[in-house]
């Protein structure tokens, strides 16, 4: 792990622009064969694991796992991680809920959740392991100019670096996106994600929970025995509102809307995230392609943002590979339009399916209130669409 100030140019085969969870995956599973990996942030790592940065979980799914055990990483995760047994949805208007086991999923579990700070950390351990990749902090790109045989990006620093592709994985501002002249679009939710840490009375059962309320959704999961992480989207004036109160105050509004899992208490500061989905019309440019949140940010209703960029980055690595091995120049339009091509329908789906369910479950008529309850009644007990649903949540079989 370096951090450098050279003027000679620096060659690699790819750059990765943006070391988070996506970026410093897709840095892994390039780095299993001998292609040179650049990885730039503009966050040092002491800045990013700060206990402050960050109070965020992840929800991984069980396709996620997967990804992540073929670069050696998940096990080392793993005593990280809490499993997902269940997840039930549920709503205030009715008393019925929506049930998914690890039955239905051949036993596995769901999915894991994962601190976020503890994700980053193993990524940064992995990086300065692997001889083929160099992570420079905290710097970003200026400039980027792309050329027949390569793509050439000037850092912040003045530092020079020649690619053969490069990858935007800044997140859902993403400035390589700008640069590429990728345009996007974006959907204001007008919603603040309050992110928390709980203790409570009664055990969490491995349930993770999805409640949706009128003022937007309210998930618990599960982390060690008797303790939750807590995403509770609200109205940005209602997220003001609660802010404003005592971390007593708090806890009881949760206790009010979730009495589930008994008396809680706070156990840490709460962090705000305001909320909107952004897409952009394509992925990739010349010499150029986008992952994770610069590809696709997307409402954290279903814990399913980082899982489709971790998706997107095992595409891009594989065909990376393919073309690596084959002799073939890996930053060319055929490579980049394949990987556009096999990403577009579960990133279009699953932008749909999480902007749908948070527009379904805020809508206030009575009627359809009703008719959400029926329906989730109805998925209970058709075995064939619940499991469907199961394997779409642990992202198999997409
Ligand atoms: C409240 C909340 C809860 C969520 N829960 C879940 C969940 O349970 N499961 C799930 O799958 N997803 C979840 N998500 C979504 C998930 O957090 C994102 O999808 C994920 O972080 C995207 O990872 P990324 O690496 O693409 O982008 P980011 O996490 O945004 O990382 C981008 C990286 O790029 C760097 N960077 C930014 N700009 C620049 C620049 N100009 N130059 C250089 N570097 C730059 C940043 O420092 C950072 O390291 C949640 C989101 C929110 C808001």
């Amino acid at each position: 792990m370096t951090t450098t100030m050279t003027q000679k140019p620096l060659q690699c085969d790819v750059l990765i622009v943006g070391g988070g969870p996506v970026g410093g995956v897709l840095a892994g599973l390039l780095a299993a064969i001998p292609l040179h990996i650049v990885v730039v942030d503009h966050l040092a790592p002491e800045e990013v694991l700060h206990k402050d940065q960050d109070g965020r979980t992840t929800a991984v799914s069980w396709g996620s796992s997967r990804i992540m055990e073929r670069m050696d990483l998940w096990q080392k995760l793993l005593p990280h991680t809490t499993p997902i047994r269940q997840i039930r949805v549920s709503q205030s208007s009715s008393p019925g809920f929506l049930h998914f086991n690890q039955e239905d999923a051949e036993g596995h579990p769901m999915g894991f959740i994962l601190e976020n700070r503890e994700l980053r950390k193993a990524l940064y351990q992995m990086m300065s392991d692997r001889e083929n990749i160099r992570l420079i902090t905290p710097h970003s790109v200026k400039r980027l100019v792309s050329h027949p045989l390569n793509v050439e990006a000037t850092l912040s620093n003045g530092q020079i670096i020649q690619a053969k592709l490069i990858v935007g994985a800044d997140g859902r501002f993403s400035r390589i996106r700008e640069e590429a002249g990728i345009k996007s679009h974006t959907m204001h939710y007008h919603q603040t994600a309050i992110v928390t840490s709980v203790q409570h009375e009664k055990p969490h059962h491995h349930i993770a929970f999805e409640h949706f309320l009128p003022t937007g959704p309210l998930a618990f999961l599960p982390v060690k025995t008797h303790h939750s992480s807590v995403v509770w989207s609200l109205k940005n004036e209602w997220a003001a509102a609660m802010q404003s109160l005592s971390q007593e105050e708090f806890a009881q509004e949760l206790e009010i809307r979730f009495p589930y899992l008994g008396k809680l208490t706070l156990t840490s500061k709460r962090w705000l995230y305001p909320l909107a989905a952004t897409l952009p019309r394509r992925m990739k440019a010349e010499r150029c392609v986008l992952i994770g949140d610069a590809a696709h940010a997307i409402h954290p209703v279903a814990g399913q943002g980082a899982n489709l960029g971790f998706r997107d980055a095992s595409t891009l690595a594989t065909l990376v590979h393919e073309s690596a091995r084959l002799g073939i120049d890996i930053g060319n339009e055929t490579v980049l339009s394949r990987y556009q091509r096999r990403r577009l329908k579960d990133v279009a789906s699953m932008t749909c399916m999480t902007d749908g369910l948070v527009r379904l479950f805020s809508h206030p008529s009575r009627t359809l209130a009703f008719m959400r309850g029926q329906g989730m009644s109805l998925v209970n007990v058709i075995a064939p669409l619940r499991k469907c649903l199961t394997r779409h949540a642990m992202g198999i079989g997409l």
